[in-house]
């Protein structure tokens, strides 16, 4: 992957949401384009950045952080996305501005607790398993709501909305309809909460769909930095 393949590419995945966002009659700006930067180096990030990209997405902490120690005097707003285990919170909340894939109370609650004091809340999605697949993060989404509620009171994390990874799906149609569930519950949750404005959903393969559902936010990794090492591709896209 040379750096011009990615600064055209980046521009292709630009140039993707916009017509995405004019053909269903939204605005190109009520989408963010999250970078998923997981496997590839502080130097592509680096150059992200220097096209305006300011933030990235990560999945594996210890994949992450020396990229972010690195990269420490540029203004990133880094994500996390991958599964939260309870030893990894204390370096998620240090480190991170997002936490996408939040889905039990505890590992809210922790992060909560580790947020340095000092820092802005950290922003959190709630993490559903929308087609109930077994062995994947998520919560039901019977239990969103009760969920939501009881990280109210939790003052070093601030709940911003939900995150969905579908089943792949091939054609637009099939993929619509598995968003379209997930923004039916993102309207329910804001009609129960306030300050309820992020809907993570859509990836390099299906944000189109995604962004005719609703989507505020897309996490691309592939389109942008091209195919991730077979090695590492087997461990995180699970
Ligand atoms: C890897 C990953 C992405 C990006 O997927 P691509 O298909 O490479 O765009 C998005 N979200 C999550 C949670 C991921 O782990």
């Amino acid at each position: 992957m040379t750096s011009t393949s990615v600064v055209s590419d980046y521009q292709v995945v630009l140039d993707r949401i916009r017509l995405a966002t004019q053909q269903v009659g939204r605005k190109p700006a009520s989408v963010r384009l999250l970078a998923v930067s997981k496997t590839h180096t502080a130097a592509a990030v680096a150059r992200l950045y220097a096209l305006g990209q300011r933030a990235f997405g990560e999945n594996y902490l210890q994949d992450a952080l020396p990229k972010i120690t690195e990269l420490i005097d540029l203004e990133l707003e880094w994500h996390f996305i991958g599964h939260i285990q309870s030893n990894k919170t204390r370096e998620i909340a240090k480190y991170f501005h997002w936490a996408h894939s939040v889905d039990r109370f505890k590992i809210a609650s922790r992060l909560s607790q580790q947020r340095p004091s000092g820092m802005d809340p950290l922003n959190i999605c709630l993490q559903i398993n929308l087609d109930h697949e077994s062995g994947k993060s998520g919560l039901d989404s019977t239990q969103l709501i009760a969920l939501a509620q009881r990280l109210q009171p939790l003052s070093g994390v601030r709940l911003r909305g939900i995150m969905v990874i579908p089943k792949p799906r091939k054609g637009f149609e099939q993929q619509l309809g598995g968003f379209q569930r997930a923004q039916v519950l993102f309207h329910r949750l804001q009609r129960e909460l306030p300050g309820i404005d992020t809907l993570s959903m859509g990836m390099s393969g299906d944000l189109e769909a995604a962004i005719a559902a609703g989507s505020t936010l897309v996490r691309v990794g592939t389109a942008i930095f091209g195919q991730r090492s077979l090695k590492m591709r087997s461990t995180i896209d699970v």
